[in-house]
C-alpha cells in the first residue's frame, strides 16, 4: 500500500491571445476545466503506472488522503480519482470549505502560463489531524508542499515514529528545517528546489555537474536524492555509497510539460514498491520514471496527460 497525502485542485484553464490589462475585459479563445493538484496528480500517476489501461486493479494499492469542499468541483475530482482505481476513502469533503482551485491563464502566442492557486480545503488539513497516521498503515508515504507546511512536517515526524518510508517532493519550493530532509528516504526535487537544498553560491548552477554539490546533498541525510532537470533529464545521487547516475531526457515532441514532475514522482514510487524493491535498484527506478515523465510531456493537461503502465512500456520498446 502506498498513501499519498496532499492537495486536490480543480484547474480552470483559459487561453487568450494576450493577457488583459488592468480594468480591461477580453474574450478568451477557450476555457476548460481539468483535474489537478500535486497530491491528486501523483496518486493518479501511482495508480496508472501500476496497471494497464484496461484493468481496474494493479499490483499496488494507492490511497489518497486529502480534503475537498462539499461542492461540485470536489465531487468531480473524487469521481475521477475513483475511476482511476484510487482508494479515495481518505479524501474528506469538508462542509463550509471550497475545493482547491488553480486559475491558469495561457497566453497563446508565447505558451506562457500565469497561475493563481487558491488552496481552500487543502489548507484545512492541520497537524492535529495527523497525531496518528491514517489507517491502514502504508509501506510508503508520498508528500508534496501544497498543504500547510506544519502539517507536512507533522506527517514526516509521525511516519518516522512508525518507521514508514517517506518520499518527499518539496514542491512548490520552500525551505524545510534540516531534520525533515534527514527524515525522508527519497527526495525528488526540480532545479529550483535543488537550489534551496544545496544553497549554491552560483545562482544558476550546472546540475549536470551535481558531483560538485555532492557534499551538501550528502549532508542533508536523505538516502536517495533525485534532481529532475526538465528537458535535460535527471540526476540521481545515492548518498550512502556516494554514487551518482545521470540519464538524458527522452527526445520527445513537447506539447505541455504540466504534471511531468508529478508523473516522475508517481512512476518512481511505483518502481520502488515493485521491480526495484528486492534488488534495491533505484537507478533503474529513476530511468523508468524518466521515460514515464517524457510521455506526459507529449500530451496536454495535468491528470489527463498521465500515462498507464502499458503506454510507457510500449513507448520504451519503440
Ligand atoms: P517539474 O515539472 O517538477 O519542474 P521537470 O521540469 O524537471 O520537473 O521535469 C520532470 C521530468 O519530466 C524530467 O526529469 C524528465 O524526466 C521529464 N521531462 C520534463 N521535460 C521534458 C522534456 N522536454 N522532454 C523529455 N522529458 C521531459
Amino acid at each position: 500500500l502506498m498513501t499519498v497525502i496532499g492537495s486536490l485542485n480543480m484547474d480552470l484553464i483559459t487561453c487568450t491571445s494576450r493577457v488583459p490589462a488592468a480594468g480591461e475585459t477580453l474574450i478568451s479563445q477557450s476555457f476548460d476545466t481539468g483535474s489537478g493538484g500535486k497530491g491528486a496528480n501523483q496518486a493518479v500517476a501511482c495508480a496508472r503506472l501500476s496497471r494497464i489501461k484496461s484493468h481496474q486493479t494493479g499490483n499496488v494499492t494507492v490511497r489518497l488522503v486529502g480534503a475537498v469542499g462539499n461542492d461540485n468541483f470536489g465531487h468531480d475530482l473524487v469521481q475521477g480519482l475513483y475511476g482511476d482505481g484510487i482508494d479515495t476513502s481518505g479524501v474528506q469533503a469538508k462542509a463550509g470549505e471550497r475545493t482547491g482551485a488553480a486559475v491558469i491563464i495561457v497566453e497563446q502566442q508565447t505558451g506562457e502560463n500565469r497561475i493563481l492557486i487558491s488552496p481552500n480545503a487543502n489548507f484545512s488539513l492541520r497537524p492535529s489531524d495527523f497525531t496518528n497516521l491514517p489507517a491502514p498503515l502504508p509501506d510508503l508515504i508520498i508528500l508534496q508542499l501544497e498543504i500547510p507546511l506544519d502539517t507536512t512536517l507533522q506527517i514526516i515526524r509521525i511516519a518516522g515514529e512508525h518507521r514508514i518510508d517517506v518520499l518527499l517532493n518539496p514542491a512548490p519550493a520552500q525551505e524545510l528545517p534540516n531534520w525533515a530532509y534527514a527524515a525522508v528516504k527519497h527526495l525528488i526535487v526540480n532545479e529550483s528546489e535543488a537550489a534551496i537544498i544545496t544553497n549554491p553560491k552560483d545562482k544558476n548552477p550546472d546540475w549536470t555537474k551535481a558531483g560538485e554539490h555532492f557534499n551538501s546533498i550528502v549532508a542533508l541525510g536523505a538516502q536517495h536524492v533525485i534532481i529532475t532537470l526538465g528537458a535535460r533529464g535527471v540526476i540521481y545521487l545515492e548518498t550512502r555509497q556516494k554514487k551518482l547516475w545521470q540519464f538524458d531526457a527522452k527526445n520527445v515532441e513537447v506539447v505541455d510539460t504540466t504534471a511531468a514532475g508529478d508523473t516522475f514522482v508517481g512512476a518512481y514510487a511505483v518502481a520502488v514498491m515493485t521491480f526495484a524493491k528486492g534488488k534495491e535498484d533505484f537507478a533503474a527506478a529513476v530511468k523508468w520514471a524518466n521515460a514515464a515523465a517524457a510521455k506526459t510531456v507529449e500530451r496536454r493537461g495535468a491528470q489527463a496527460a498521465i500515462p498507464w503502465l502499458d503506454e510507457v512500456e510500449a513507448y520504451e520498446a519503440e
